[in-house]
């Protein structure tokens, strides 16, 4: 029986890490023992805990409590502990998902103790260093022993930086694995869609009509923190919804209700208050989220994760940021990369109305990609 340690943060984190976990319970139930590790990067209800009971998800061992602060203040108070953590439980690895500073603080207290580090989602790049998320991701790959790709560019990326495909384990720092995986994330939406469009009621309870309605998310900092950008964006959202006489419902991330409340002027905010276009709701469970993304008309968000979602439930997206990490969704003919310009925002609306790609190849493997990261793990502890 091996011993790992998983460090979530997260509220994209938490929803990953209940695949690996799934993963564990089912095929490895003698083999893997996993600790769950809670930063409390994210702390509210509807941001966390409810992640844990719907998908089933371990209680964590322990939850360090940090909560907000700046990016400094945050690594290092989780550092700190993950350090204590990981001398106290001395596992055979560290699982990190993504890109927070959960993920940075948890590579960096883990590769100095000696304790292989585990990224999943390891290779993606944004190639703009101003997102905080660039440096984490670029901090935890260089000091992974395993790295875990969902994408050929992922893959790729790594190459570039000077990671090798191919070699001999056993893996370690100096001679990290490569692996190309598919998506974790994928796997979720194939074993909870059915169940979720069963259970949800989300679409009745907003009086929505399917696809009559559009599904949009913004938490990134570059929106968030700017207010031209932030103002910019949501006029151009209002606009959209009126010119196509359906709402957009936003389901605000804590970041972004703080941004409307301190950004935006007073015109825009009685347009919200009134709910007419632009519906701000509250963050939705995971079942609720995977309905509405199933049942709307398109998708607009400046999130990593709702990208992927919408491809794999066959939507188009308009990516409200500058790049994107998740490129093959673009070069599908299904991502559309528009930042806030308002002009870019209109006519790419205009061309998703007239889509006539219906054609949705698989990008993102098999739905199987966390017993692999497990095999994986294990065999690399026999090498
Ligand atoms: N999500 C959710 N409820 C919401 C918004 C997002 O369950 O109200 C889920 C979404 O389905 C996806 C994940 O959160 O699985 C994406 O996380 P987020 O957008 O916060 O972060 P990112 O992917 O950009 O790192």
């Amino acid at each position: 029986m091996i011993k790992i340690v998983t460090l979530i943060g997260a509220r994209p984190q938490i929803i990953k890490a209940a695949a690996l976990s799934r993963a564990i319970k089912t095929n490895y139930p003698k083999l893997i023992n996993e600790i769950i590790v809670h930063t409390g990067q994210h702390y509210d209800h509807a941001m966390s805990e409810v992640f844990f009971k719907q998908l089933g998800i371990p209680e964590a061992t322990y939850n360090m409590g940090v909560g907000s602060g700046s990016h400094g203040i945050q690594t290092a108070k989780m550092l700190e502990q993950t350090e204590a953590i990981l001398i106290k439980e001395n596992p055979q690895y560290l699982v990190v998902y993504g890109d927070t500073n959960s993920t940075l603080a948890g590579a960096l207290a883990a590769v100095k103790l000696k304790i292989p580090v585990v990224h999943i989602e390891a290779g993606l790049r944004s190639f703009n260093k101003e997102m905080p998320e660039e440096i984490n991701r670029i901090a935890c790959d260089h000091v992974s022993t395993l790295l875990f790709s969902p994408t050929k560019t992922g893959i790729n990326n790594l190459l570039r930086e000077g990671f090798r495909l191919n070699n001999e384990g056993p893996f370690t720092p100096d001679n990290p694995g490569l692996f190309h995986c598919g998506d974790i994330m994928y796997d979720n939406t194939l074993y909870f869609t059915q169940r979720a469009l069963k259970e949800s009621q989300i679409i009745e309870r907003l009086g929505l009509t399917p696809d009559r309605f559009i599904l949009c998310t913004i938490h990134r900092d570059h929106n968030t923190d700017n207010t031209k950008e932030f103002v910019q964006l949501f006029e151009a959202l209002i606009q959209t919804s009126e010119s196509l006489g359906m709402p957009i419902i936003l389901p605000a991330h804590p970041r972004t209700i703080k941004a409307i409340q301190e950004r935006l002027p007073k015109t825009l905010v009685d347009k919200l208050e009134s709910g007419e276009n632009l519906r701000i709701v509250a963050p939705l469970d995971f079942f609720d989220m995977i309905a509405m993304e199933h049942h709307c008309r398109f998708i607009m968000t400046d999130s990593g994760g709702v990208q992927k979602e919408a491809y794999f439930l066959k939507k188009d997206v308009v990516i409200l940021r500058n790049e994107t990490e998740w490129v093959e969704v673009v070069e599908s003919g299904h991502g559309f990369i528009v930042g806030t310009d308002p002009e870019k925002i209109h006519s790419t609306v205009k061309q998703i109305t007239n889509q006539t790609n219906h054609s949705f190849p698989s990008l993102f493997g098999d739905g199987k990609a966390a017993q692999f990261i497990c095999n994986e793990m294990l065999k690399n502890l026999t090498a």
